[in-house]
């Protein structure tokens, strides 16, 4: 059925780069060999899923939203593909990006843009886009995604859906397409905030294979999504970030907010307001690290080891095939995070804007630490505007970064973050945001879950 949805509607939404009708049915089929062995399978065995083209998949082809990768097929899984592939999942295919997820709209993709399902003259977010839009328009129950500074949850608010960025560490990055590797957490797109926490705990946990994997077990994220249906908050705080609380957002969406924050109220929670001084500062902060990160990270698409080789007649030298293949197959957003990011960690730049921008990390943690000794979890706008027309931001990179001025504070903290569905503004969706402390993911799930 959700093969025939992606036949029907895929070529107007472009939410898959591939479609693995032939993987996905043997899938399925395993599926049914495994039940009938007598094997016990979890929840989410058979349900399909849509899988964000960043994340390898063994013989399918993986580009990470650019044309260097073109004709890629992986010799090996993700490890969170891996597990999904063991808990009896079945792979739909791989969603459009932004080009190595860089980017807010999609429309970095090498491929071409997805489309919003609420109105196809939209973005759908990014870098995300396809995975969320996937789900938004019932081409896939469930996706994964990636977040780096708000990938998951800025598309998940723009499409109407839920989007969860574990924390830093609870999911495993083995298989993922680095970007920035201190900031890169993948985590689950759904429909609804249950469904997101069964996918959490099927891809999340200890991973050997990826040496920042936490070595813990999953939160409770489902019985705490189970726990918050009851849709009692008593006794729980919920923090007000003032920053973020009215400033910088479109007016439409600072609306939708209090009338969500009156609804936490009503729902028991106690409401305080908390203070995060160096928020301001977090966005400059992440457009200095994270390009500094991604240019040491693309430094293996060098024209020899993947995909796509331009220049490679006997008439070239290898360093000219190397930047031959680099102007072909990198995009104008990922030339400009390189270039960034080189100057950034040049000798006689690097204290001025790399060492700066880590000490702001620094600040933005301790700004964290102090206002979960105020309140469970932090609440904000998932994003300051909804979603907006193709072609109005891609002229200024400043107003397409703006995108993430409110998600990117817990990519550089490294705690779990949700963007919930929260209500409509001139008929397009709303997300409130819930941030919770490091190892605390389970709340942002119960505080989801009872608004739902
Ligand atoms: N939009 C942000 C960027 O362009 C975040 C991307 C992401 O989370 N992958 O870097």
């Amino acid at each position: 059925a959700h093969l025939d949805r992606i036949g029907a509607i895929d070529s107007r939404v472009h939410a898959f780069l591939h479609v693995d009708d032939e993987g996905a049915l043997a899938a399925a089929a395993d599926v049914d060999a495994r039940r009938a062995a007598g094997e016990t399978l979890g929840p989410l065995a058979g349900v399909p899923i849509a899988v964000k083209d960043v994340l390898t998949t063994k013989g399918v082809p993986t580009t990470a939203g650019s044309k260097i990768l073109e004709g890629w097929r992986p010799p090996y899984d993700a490890t969170i593909v891996r597990r999904l592939r063991e808990a009896g999942l079945v792979i739909l295919g791989k969603t459009n990006m932004d080009e190595f997820a860089m980017g807010s709209s999609t429309e970095y993709s090498a491929f071409g843009p997805t489309r919003n399902p609420w109105d196809l003259d939209r973005i759908p977010g990014g870098s995300g886009g396809g995975s969320a839009a996937a789900v938004a328009a019932y081409e896939a129950p469930l996706a994964i995604g990636t977040d780096t500074g708000g990938s998951i949850r800025q598309p998940g608010a723009v499409t109407g859906t839920v989007g969860a960025k574990p924390t830093y560490g609870g999911t495993s990055r083995y298989g993922l397409i680095a970007f920035s590797s201190s900031l890169d957490t993948p985590g689950p797109c759904a429909r609804t905030i249950e469904d997101a926490a069964l996918l959490h705990a099927v891809i999340g946990g200890h991973d050997p294979a990826d040496s920042t994997s936490i070595p813990a077990p999953v939160p409770p994220v489902v019985e705490a999504a189970r726990e918050g249906a009851s849709g009692d908050l008593a006794g729980v705080r919920v923090g007000l970030v003032r920053q973020f609380a009215g400033e910088g957002a479109e007016p439409g969406v600072v609306a939708v907010f209090r009338e969500t924050v009156e609804a936490l109220v009503k729902l028991g929670a106690e409401v305080v307001e908390v203070s995060c001084p160096h928020f301001e500062y977090a966005l400059p902060a992440y457009y200095l690290i994270a390009p500094s990160e991604a240019s040491s990270n693309l430094a293996r698409f060098d024209g020899v080891r993947y995909g796509l080789r331009v220049g490679d007649d006997g008439t070239h030298s290898l360093e000219e095939v190397m930047s031959l293949t680099r102007d072909a197959g990198f995009g104008p957003e990922v030339k400009r995070r390189i270039i960034l990011g080189t100057f950034a960690l040049s000798s006689g730049y690097y204290d001025a804007y790399y060492g700066q921008a880590q000490k702001v990390r620094t600040l933005i943690g301790r700004d964290f630490a102090a206002a979960f000794e105020q309140a469970d979890v932090l609440i904000a706008p998932t994003t300051p505007f909804v979603a907006f027309p193709f072609g109005s931001r891609t002229g200024d990179p400043y107003q397409m970064y703006l995108a993430d001025l409110f998600t990117i504070p817990s990519n550089l903290y490294g705690g779990p973050a949700i963007s919930v569905p929260c209500g409509l503004s001139d008929g397009l969706p709303v997300g409130l945001q819930v941030m919770a402390p490091t190892m605390a993911d389970d709340r942002m799930y119960r505080i989801g879950a009872a608004l739902e």
